[in-house]
């Protein structure tokens, strides 16, 4: 890939100078910026949380980006991003989080737009040779864009391991879009939306980032780092190693890798600035946290399992509890990955390629990632679940979202 990315750390609180020095160090914007550029600024701005929090990109990140691209005196910037699904209605919106954020001052400050992109109007778009999304509804604000420098904050996720520069593209979809990516499967869902809005830049802040399922402040992790580059995969490689997570692990990653006709490999990147074996942290991954939450619920992983696999069972999960099968999931054994010699009796699912091995352990869902509806059979098997009725119930609530035309509702 050969792709440079760089690593500044904060020094004495100063973050601009961090970032600078980031951007810098990884070649700088003079050569994607041209004075006819109209360019989006698209920071992490999902959910009303105050500045330095981890939830969202810290204000004083999105400014000293937006002061260097004002420097290079491009047609036109814009800052803008709009709340994530369920945080946008009248007291929770896209503005409350960019006051509460404190962006809506830096960008009054800097005398530069700041746009709600929910607010935007969409243009379908459509895409080729989809993975999941053949159409998608895009701001135009985002499509009329020359260069999108997307500005996220280092967090690890539930579905998707990892929540970075790539997955940070959402924000450029209406609501209605954002939920139903996640149904799709997402990280094919992310690698649809980024071959038509790809940053042509990324820096994450990595100021403070936020573990597991983000219940702040518990969740928080002071790093005190930037990290930069041209090329989006590649500095999400980074992102993500930096949070010992392995970025093969991450379906995205390596869907978009694959389609690109490279590999997730962080030895073909050129690090410059701070080591990154030096500040490498242990973040949970919101699947980590996820299975805390459910103690009676024994998962054995392998090394092997990826997002795929536990993405799919997260909604699998969630689809059983609200069925009625909260209880029965108790004592339920699942396998992903491929571990080494699981000790299992009793309840027991086997979930997807990897775990073939161990598939006359228990109840099978064959797939690499299975099918959901797969999944749920194999949950329902092992729990004495009624199947039927935990398909209807998901299927309600899908039919509560988008009404009876919903391909998903065939799937
Ligand atoms: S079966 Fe496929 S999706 Fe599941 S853990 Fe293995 S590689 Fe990932």
């Amino acid at each position: 890939m050969a792709y440079r990315v760089a690593i500044s750390k904060v020094e004495k609180g100063d973050i601009e100078a961090a970032v600078r020095q980031a951007v810098s160090l990884a070649g700088g914007l003079e050569e994607i910026i041209k004075e006819t550029s109209m360019v989006l600024i698209k920071p992490n701005l999902g959910k009303p949380s105050p500045p330095g929090s981890g939830v969202l990109t810290n204000a004083q990140v999105i400014e000293a980006v937006t002061k260097i691209v004002l420097e290079l005196d491009p047609r036109s910037i814009i800052i803008g991003d709009g709340a994530i699904a369920g945080y946008d209605f009248p007291g929770s919106n896209t503005e409350e989080v960019f006051e509460a954020s404190g962006t809506s001052e830096v960008a009054r400050r800097l005398g530069v737009e700041l746009r709600n992109l929910n607010r935007d109007t969409f243009e379908e778009v459509t895409i080729r040779q989809p993975n999941v999304m053949d159409k998608v509804r895009i701001a135009r604000t985002a499509l009329e864009s020359d260069v999108i420098i997307s500005v996220p904050v280092l967090k690890s996720h539930i579905r998707t391991h990892v929540t970075l520069s790539l997955k940070n593209m959402k924000g450029v979809m209406p609501g209605a879009e954002k939920r139903k990516s996640h149904q799709l499967g997402l990280d094919l869902a992310i690698v649809d939306l980024n071959s038509v809005v790809r940053p042509g830049y990324a820096v994450i802040d990595a100021t403070v980032g936020m573990e597991g399922l983000w219940q702040y402040p518990q969740d928080m992790r002071g790093v005190g780092l930037v990290i930069a580059g041209r090329d989006a995969l590649a500095v999400d490689i980074v992102g993500t190693s930096l949070m010992g997570i392995d970025p093969n692990q991450v379906m995205h990653l390596n869907y978009l890798a694959q389609k690109e006709g490279t590999t997730v490999d962080l030895e073909q990147i050129e690090i410059a600035g701070e080591p990154l074996h030096k500040h490498r942290q242990h973040f949970k991954t919101g699947f980590q946290a996820f299975e805390e939450r459910f103690p009676g619920l024994h998962i054995i992983q392998g090394d092997s399992a990826c997002s795929g696999c536990t993405n799919e069972l997260v909604s699998a999960i969630i689809y059983m509890k609200e069925a009625g099968y909260g209880k029965g999931l108790e004592d339920l054994a699942v396998i992903i990955g491929s571990p080494s010699g699981p000790k299992v009796t009793g309840k027991v699912a086997v979930l997807g390629k990897c775990a073939k091995d161990f598939k006359d352990l228990g109840h099978y869902a064959a797939g690499c990632p299975p099918k959901e509806q797969d999944m749920i059979s194999a949950l329902c098997g092992a729990c004495a679940a009624d199947y039927k009725h935990v398909i209807a119930t998901r299927d309600e609530a899908r039919h509560k979202l988008w009404g009876s035309s919903s391909p998903l509702l065939k799937r």
